[in-house]
């Protein structure tokens, strides 16, 4: 059977990136009739510091992005991480599955980490172990995600293969990363080769969720472009990494393909292109603002969604994790 699982950090505020690469997405296998399970990860936010004050606010906003935006939990589990603590205890496990070696080769830490690596936390190196404990405490079969997370569903599948093997069980199912669309990886709109964060420092790097119209049509404006026009063909986009991530952005948000964006806008200025694009990006995601800030209202009614999705979420996921322990050898006497 196929079970869908997948998450978001609330690390800061839910970006373009995360919309088109995952969330939109997230609603679109929940619409389809799939079982999904959609989580906040706090415990993974928390891998770099956060304020106390801002990582409950910026849960709740994540929360109320997903709502908004199409997720009903009544028909997907959504939840935060830490209130299912099957999480963090099939993590410890993983700990013991997973090799330094394979943790050394994660790009994620290594671009997080950067040159000196000294005074990162240890569960910013963990952190993959933990993401694999989140997908397989569920058994869960896909997992949508953006493209930068290919690497970490690698390690997933080496870890379950690796527990399956070490105690010659066929527990863990091997889970395959769903990536697909036009906009896979969003790039940051003041660097075409650098990935769209949320928790990069640049605000102009990225649009928000919650910037209003003005704010999305001022961020394309003063995108980072070359200033050449528009090709006539993808080919045309090749070293062209700000240009091709504009492109993506518009196919993407109108669900069409990036071949008939250049059709339509073959020879065309950025001074054209890039209103047509604030336009388009406006009218998508302003439904979704307006939303979030109304179900930002009541806290209290988030944190009820959030609450029972927990339990929900835990119902499948303690009985995997209670087997897991049979599995391994500890002892379960009370
Ligand atoms: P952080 O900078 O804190 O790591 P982030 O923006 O990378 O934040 P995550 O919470 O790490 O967001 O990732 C959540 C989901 O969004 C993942 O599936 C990830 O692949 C996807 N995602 C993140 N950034 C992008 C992007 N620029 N383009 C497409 N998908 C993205
Ligand atoms: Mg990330």
């Amino acid at each position: 059977p196929t079970r869908i699982f997948s998450g978001i950090q609330p690390s800061g505020g839910l970006t373009l990136g995360n919309y088109l690469g995952a969330l939109k997405r997230f609603v679109q296998k929940q619409d389809e009739g799939i079982e999904t399970v959609y989580c906040l990860v706090d415990m993974h936010a928390i891998t770099t510091w956060q304020d106390p004050i801002k990582l409950r606010q910026q849960t709740r906003e994540a929360a109320a992005g997903f709502i908004a935006a199409g997720i009903d939990p009544a028909r997907s589990i959504l939840f935060n991480q830490s209130q299912v603590t099957a999480h963090a205890e099939l993590g410890w496990i993983f700990n013991c599955v997973a090799r330094m070696g394979w943790m050394s080769r994660m790009t994620q830490f290594k671009d997080k980490a950067g040159k000196n690596s000294e005074n990162v936390s240890l569960g910013l190196f963990a952190y993959p172990s933990l993401m694999a404990a989140d997908i397989l405490a569920y058994k869960a079969t896909h997992v949508p995600v953006g493209e930068d997370q290919k690497q970490h569903l690698e390690l997933t599948r080496d870890i379950a293969m690796k527990f399956n093997n070490d105690y010659k069980v066929n527990f863990f199912p091997i889970t395959e990363p769903v990536i697909e669309g036009a906009a896979t990886r969003v790039m940051s709109l003041r660097d075409g080769t650098k990935k769209m964060s949320k928790s990069d420092p640049s605000d102009q790097s990225r649009i928000n969720l919650t910037d209003d119209a003005d704010k999305i049509a001022q961020k394309f404006r003063k995108a980072k472009t070359d200033s050449e026009p528009l090709p006539s063909d993808l080919d045309g986009l090749k070293d062209r990494p700000d240009a091709r991530n504009l492109i993506n952005v518009y196919a993407a948000l109108a669900d069409i393909t990036p071949e008939a964006v250049i059709r339509d806008y073959a020879g065309a200025q950025f001074g054209t292109f890039k209103p047509a694009l604030a336009d388009l990006a406006v009218a998508k995601l302003s439904p979704i603002t307006t939303k979030m800030s109304q179900l930002m209202q009541d806290p209290a009614e988030i944190d009820r969604i959030l609450g029972e999705g927990a339990t929900r979420a835990d119902a499948i996921a303690r009985p995997i994790v209670d087997q897991v322990y049979d599995i391994i050898g500890m002892i379960r006497s009370r």
